[in-house]
């Protein structure tokens, strides 16, 4: 079923700003997606963070390193301590009245020794690359809703706070408590997950369990 949306005047001129970007957004995207940052390399996921603190400058607003604490996590059927790069955070109008959560990630499912590294482009309008869609086309999609934001009068009475972590494709087990907390004193929160490929989206996901039994192997109750 589709629904006209009659626009108002406010709402196309930011539409068309958007429209403007379309070349700078293209070869931001190219540039992120060439950049690997599978979610094990801790050198291409702060090369990635570096960009994002480039790109999202354009907002204002204060940028931190949010640092993340180690965890157990359980990685080639052990349990393992696993330390993290830092997320991304910025915070824009701490004392509005309305307050979202925007999150996403910037580490991919694609390591460093993967052999689909870089972009080519399906057609005019498709670009296909590591973490193209999932998410780095996501984050420039939430920048640029931003960037509309900023230049709309609304701007004044939202506030917000972008949360982008390097570890979303591993379970988020760092960047989990940060993202409760934020949610937490949030009026609205957002993230920026591709659609599904019939463009329906995922209202909600179950998430992911990952359990190992260690510590049998003596006594004979059970062999390894
Ligand atoms: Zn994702």
């Amino acid at each position: 079923m589709t629904h006209k949306v009659e626009l108002k005047p406010d709402e196309r001129s930011a539409l068309d700003w958007i429209e403007t970007r379309q070349d700078h957004m293209v070869a931001t995207l190219r540039d992120w997606v060439n950049t690997n940052s599978g979610s094990h390399n801790a050198d291409g996921l702060e090369v990635m963070r570096g960009k994002l603190n480039e790109a999202f400058t354009e907002l204002g607003g204060e940028i931190r390193a949010q640092e993340l604490k180690p965890t157990t996590m359980v990685e080639k059927w052990r349990s393992q301590q696993q330390g993290f790069t830092p997320s991304f955070h910025l915070i824009q109008r701490p004392d509005a009245p309305i307050r979202i959560v925007l999150t996403g990630h910037h580490d991919t499912v694609f390591p460093a020794d993967d052999s689909f590294q870089s972009w080519k482009m399906r057609d005019d309008n498709i670009m296909n690359g590591p973490g193209a869609a999932d998410m780095k086309g996501g984050l420039l999609v939430m920048l640029h809703a931003l960037l509309a934001l900023e230049r709309s009068p609304l701007k004044d009475r939202i506030g917000y706070d972008i949360l982008i972590s390097p570890d979303e494709e591993t379970g988020s087990l760092g960047s989990g408590p940060i993202l409760h907390a934020l949610g937490a004193k949030a009026d609205i929160g957002m993230t920026y997950e591709p659609a599904l490929a019939d463009g329906s989206l995922a209202g909600a996901r179950k998430g992911v369990g990952k359990l190992v039994a260690e510590g049998l192997r003596q006594g004979g109750a059970c062999r390894p």
